[in-house]
């Protein structure tokens, strides 16, 4: 255990370790980093894996368009093995405002450099032999985006971090932080008092219940959310792209010769933790088939395979993990308001593991040059349109947030027009 350090970063999953991975590569200030549990072990390495690089803003675009780019090197980067597949994305519209998405995503992505374009549905059809295109409207395909192994980002992270100098403090809890006069001081943590200058909030599920060790608000809503993985299936192979439905909120990909599917159910099991006991662990977090059965009935016309999951189509895996949904549907990254030295790292809206290389990156320089790379201020923590009360509005903000997750306007089923 040490007693002192600059910085202390809380939590291990993609978005801490990717943090103090960037602080420690740069050798100018000492780096803890500290975690509850085992390194690595809770929502980062149960994720899908997948990259969307044209998101609802060019800020979150080029962000994720960086993530991609430090993915691709994430090897030479960190000097930790790394495998990835980079077959592509489908995104598929069977409704006609989602036409209308797509288009506006095509022209996004030509303002941010994402190559990003629609595809005949023949095309479509040949780069991924499970899809019947029977009732789409229109698919777009973006090449570069890719798939990986979740637990790879985390686990790379955090040991290229120590191996770069960083404190590796698993099986250690925060318990307070300690302000003085506005600024940071130091942590408090069952195994003793950790002095520092520095501390980064990014404490995945539990993100909320930290910041508030220090009183600050950090408004955001732990949400399961869940995938399933076939056994082998005859044809699958792994240059097959992302299959996105945005009307379904489903995706599919290769997996180990299975497929993997997942999505983004309407009413979503919200989480409060600091009614969670303290010895949760997400690994004893209760799974519902019935809900990946529901959508994957819902996309049954395009992807038959799926019709018959969880009754004669056998499954290897099936995982799930709490990532945070905010009431904006904007990650949170930043400086709190009236902490000095406090920043938070999460509120990922189930996109924080493909995006970690870049936040990591620019929360690093922020904090060692004292001013953002980027104007950050549409993720500040404390911005207006995230801190929505009381709690059950907030709630109801982050449901409607998840349950349209691929959808850009938040019209409800009804009033898209399918014709
Ligand atoms: C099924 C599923 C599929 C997903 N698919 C994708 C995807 O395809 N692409 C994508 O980008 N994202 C995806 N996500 C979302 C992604 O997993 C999250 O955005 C990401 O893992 C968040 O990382 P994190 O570092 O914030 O959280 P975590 O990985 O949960 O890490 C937080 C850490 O903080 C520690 N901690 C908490 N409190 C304390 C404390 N008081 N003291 C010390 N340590 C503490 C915890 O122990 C934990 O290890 C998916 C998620 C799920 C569940």
């Amino acid at each position: 255990m040490i007693s002192e350090t600059e910085v202390v970063v809380i939590g291990s999953g993609a978005l801490g370790s990717s943090v103090a991975f960037h602080l420690a590569k740069a050798q100018k200030l000492a780096v803890a980093l500290v975690d509850m549990h085992e390194l690595a072990s809770q929502t980062s390495p149960r994720a899908a894996g997948l990259t969307s690089q044209v998101r609802r803003s060019e800020l979150m675009t080029r962000l994720a368009k960086l993530a991609v780019k430090k993915i691709e090197s994430f090897a030479e980067d960190t000097g930790e093995p790394f495998t990835f597949f980079q077959p592509g994305a489908l995104k598929i519209a069977r409704l006609a405002n989602h036409e209308a998405q797509l288009k506006a995503e095509v022209e996004r992505g030509r303002r941010t450099g994402v190559e990003l374009d629609f595809i005949s549905l023949d095309e479509a059809r040949r780069k991924m032999p499970f899809l019947d295109t029977k009732g789409v409207r229109a698919i777009t395909f973006s090449p570069t985006d890719l798939y990986l192994e979740p637990a790879q980002i985390p686990v790379g992270y955090s040991r290229a971090a120590g191996k770069l100098g960083a404190a590796m403090l698993p099986h250690t809890r925060v318990t307070g932080i300690k302000v003085t006069n506005g600024a940071v001081a130091g942590v408090s943590t069952d195994k003793g008092e950790i002095r520092c200058r520095f501390v980064v909030d990014a404490a995945g599920a539990w993100t909320r219940l930290v910041a508030s060790l220090a009183s600050a608000r950090v408004p955001m809503v732990p949400t399961r959310h869940q995938l399933v993985i076939t056994q082998a299936i005859d044809g699958v192979s792994s240059d097959q792209p992302i299959t996105r439905i945005i009307d379904a909120n489903v995706y599919v990909r290769p997996d180990n010769g299975g497929l993997m599917l997942g999505g983004y159910e309407k009413t979503p099991i919200q989480y409060d933790m600091a009614h969670v006991a303290p010895s949760f662990d997400i690994q004893d977090m209760p799974l519902d088939l019935g809900v990946l059965r529901g959508l994957a009935q819902s996309v049954r016309d395009q992807l038959p395979v799926f019709a018959r999951l969880g009754q004669d189509l056998p499954l290897r895996e099936h995982r799930g993990g709490l990532p945070t949904m905010t009431a904006d549907g904007e990650h949170v990254v930043g400086s709190v308001p009236n902490v000095r030295g406090l920043f938070v790292a999460g509120g990922c809206c189930v996109g924080g593991l493909s995006i970690a290389p870049a936040i990591g990156e620019v929360l690093a320089e922020w904090i060692l040059s004292g001013r953002p790379p980027m104007d950050l201020s549409a993720l500040a923590p404390g911005r207006a349109s995230a801190d929505l009360r009381p709690e059950e509005r907030l709630r109801e903000a982050c449901r409607d947030q998840y349950s349209h997750h691929y959808w850009e306007r938040h019209e409800t089923a009804a009033e898209a027009t399918s014709g």
